[in-house]
């Protein structure tokens, strides 16, 4: 048996460290790493299993131009041609790269770097816009930097826990397991804030199953009843926060717990029991997920979340801050090099000194000078013929975006489609003209950065099969055929790695705290053996300072939506979300059999006394109907829904199915400022079939 090997875990934002014994030339035993400040050794269902994943069933093995196997030489000749003659024709803006939370940091900065520094255009965006994009730009708002200013350790320090729209127990289960063992030992209080009653709620002191969509009303009354009481913090306020003129008198008006709850649908009893608990326990971490950020309201939740820990000084400080939760793999990692179209460069925006300082720090030919197209716009563009070369890498959207149907029209319609994938059968593979076999997870080697900012490698274990290429590889090669030699020619990731970690401490001088200076020099030997680290420190902020110019954060007013009343022909709110054991559009979890067994088909979730109205049994048929699409699922009855709401898996595919296809469901509308969608409460019907 051979040596194990310290990697990370292919899934969430967890970001698990495994230790991955090769027992074959495709075959592993993992266990998790017992020394990875993650996990600690554990590991969820889906980790467990990565080993059952890791054969090359359904592998893209060579490139392919259209259905014919051809050399790499010919496949990447023909990509960059196409989008030079396409930028030489129609200008920058008409090419796009939709890239994945699932790239490595290396992978991403060489995206970021070819799009912005040397094609001239902002327009990549990522799929971890459907993520996080609302915590991205509340981030930015209040702190003047995209920093999560918390850590897993202080969900050990706090006395209280708030989940906002997560269900943790099934989507982070290695944080929910911590949380689960402070309260053990610690006695720490949880809170659950979900319209449904998941399985995180068991678990629970308390659950209030709020009105979809009225997360605002309930931070502001919270915030309200703080200050009514003297509970706010004015001295940290004053000291380090920028607050508006009419803040405090705005808020008062209409936030009473009575307002606020019947708002939020929820009984006043519990909203007291809430803010009591609240106000009795400084040290409260809230972490938030999906819910909050996938909504047309989204960047004001989480607004309104850091209101709350502003204002009573629950910050830089063990046990006290906003926590946002990412889903993918290197979501962060993406952030950190401004994977999204909305970011230039290592947390810098567009900026006309950061637009000049990357581009003297990259010695760029063109760089971009203002934002790119966002994910839904991103495709709309292409389906109006604005964009007419497309790259997509290691990421599905023509099942996991919004209005699904109209993602698949525009890639039907766009002149030239790329597909980088592991997979040789995708839904979006089936619209590429060129499709490029990238490597996998056991194969790539390169750095992911997990919720809490933690930095780890995440190490190959087995050879490239085939012709399989890692994704930073087939991109350098690209620039370097469209006339970029030197400035790609990248050796290694740790050449990568040391050129993003030279640009976050390049002329920073203190402003930004992602600033990567100590592995800028960094040798080959030194990167292959790098332990996990957090950057930012343990508490960002504690010293009082953020990173806006005057550094001080910001209190952002915010003001509760009206919450649409369901219509006649639509009388139901459609959520949205994941299952325990599967991950993503199922390429790989769906390879194993084990994994599979927790839920062997999409179901739609439906509260009994709904069911009833409409003659709907457990196990029936159904299709679920919204204005832009429909698709059929198997019944289940869950009291767990509150009246009114059903809820869809967003894993199943034309690959894997003919049913339970939830991304033909939502509608593609936006956050305003983030661009993020709101999968979380489209108007539906539901009909036996
Ligand atoms: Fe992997 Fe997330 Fe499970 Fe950890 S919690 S093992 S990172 S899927």
């Amino acid at each position: 048996m051979r040596q194990p090997i310290r990697t990370t875990c292919a899934y969430c934002g967890v970001g698990c460290g495994i230790s991955a014994t090769p027992t074959g030339p495709r075959t592993v035993e993992i266990k998790g790493d017992e020394a990875h400040p993650a996990n600690r050794g554990r590991l969820c269902s889906k980790g467990t299993h990565l080993g059952e994943t890791v054969e090359l069933t359904g592998r893209l093995l060579h490139p392919m131009i259209g259905t014919k196997r051809v050399g790499w030489d010919k496949a990447l000749d023909l990509v960059a041609k196409r989008f030079a003659d396409t930028i030489a024709r129609h200008g920058p803006d008409s090419v796009a790269f939709y890239v994945s939370g699932q790239l490595l940091t290396e992978d991403y900065f060489v995206a970021n770097k070819l799009m912005k520094g040397f094609i001239g255009s902002a327009n990549i965006d990522t799929n971890s816009r459907l993520c996080m994009s609302s915590a991205v730009a509340g981030h930015n708002r209040a702190f003047g930097e995209d920093i999560v200013p918390a850590s897993y350790d202080d969900l050990d320090a706090a006395d209280l826990i708030v989940l906002v729209g997560s269900n943790t127990a099934w989507c982070h289960p290695i944080v929910y397991q911590r949380i689960q063992a402070a309260r053990a030992e610690r006695g720490t209080k949880l809170v659950v804030i979900d319209p449904r009653r998941t399985e995180t709620c068991e678990g629970a002191d308390l659950h209030l199953p709020l009105k979809p969509g009225t997360d605002v009303a309930l931070m502001n009354g919270l915030l309200a009843w703080m200050d009514a009481q003297g509970l706010t913090d004015r001295g940290y306020l004053d000291a380090h926060v920028q607050t508006p003129d009419g803040f405090w008198e705005k808020l008062a008006q209409g936030h009473d717990l009575w307002t606020t709850a019947k708002t939020c649908d929820v009984s006043p009893a519990q909203f007291q029991q809430f803010f009591e608990l609240f106000a009795a326990t400084p040290r409260t971490v809230t972490l938030f997920s999906q819910g909050v950020n996938q909504s047309i309201r989204g960047t004001d939740q989480v607004n309104a979340i850091i209101n709350l820990h502003l204002a009573t000084g629950r910050i830089g400080k063990p046990g006290a801050a906003p926590f946002s939760i990412t889903g993918q793999p290197n979501a962060m990692g993406g952030r950190e090099v401004g994977g999204l179209a909305s970011t230039l460069a290592a947390h810098m925006d567009f900026a006309s000194e950061n637009v000049a300082r990357v581009g003297r720090f990259w010695a760029a030919p063109t760089m971009a000078s203002k934002p790119g197209l966002k994910a839904v716009d991103l495709f709309r563009a292409i389906g109006e013929g604005r964009i007419k070369a497309l790259w997509v890498m290691a990421t599905n959207p023509a099942v996991s975006l919004p209005d699904a149907a109209r993602v698949r029209e525009a890639l039907e319609r766009c002149p030239f489609v790329v597909v980088s994938d592991v997979m040789a059968a995708t839904d979006t593979g089936a619209y590429a003209h060129v499709r490029l076999p990238a490597a996998a997870w056991g194969e790539k080697d390169g750095t992911v950065t997990n919720s809490d900012r933690t930095i780890s490698r995440q190490r190959p274990f087995m050879a490239l099969p085939e012709q399989a290429k890692p994704d930073w590889w087939i991109i350098k090669e690209v620039a370097q055929r469209m006339g970029w030699r030197s400035a790609f020619a990248y050796q290694r990731p740790a050449d990568i790695w040391r050129e993003h970690a030279r640009l976050t401490a390049y002329q920073n001088g203190g402003q930004r705290l992602l600033d990567l200076a100590d592995h800028a020099t960094i040798g080959n030997d030194a990167y292959e053996a790098m332990e996990p680290f957090r950057w930012g420190g343990q508490h960002p902020f504690a010293d009082g300072r953020f990173s806006t110019p005057d550094r001080r954060a910001r209190l952002v007013p915010v003001t509760q939506m009206e919450v649409q009343a369901p219509l006649g022909a639509w009388p139901l709110t459609l959520n949205t979300g994941r299952y325990r054991d599967q991950w993503h559009t199922m390429t790989r979890t769906g390879l194993s059999a084990k994994l599979a067994r927790h839920r062997e088909e999409p179901l739609v979730e439906v509260h009994p006394a709904d069911a009833l109205t409409l003659g709907l049994a457990a196990g029936d048929l159904a299709r679920v109907t919204t204005a832009q699409g429909d698709s059929v699922f198997r019944v289940a009855l869950s009291d767990g829904q509150r009246p009114g709401d059903i809820f869809t898996p967003i894993h199943w595919t034309d690959q894997t199915s003919t049913g339970g296809r939830t991304g033909m469901l939502p509608r593609p509308l936006v956050d305003p400022h983030s661009g993020q969608p709101g999968f979380k409460s489209t108007p539906a019907r539901l009909s036996k079939v």
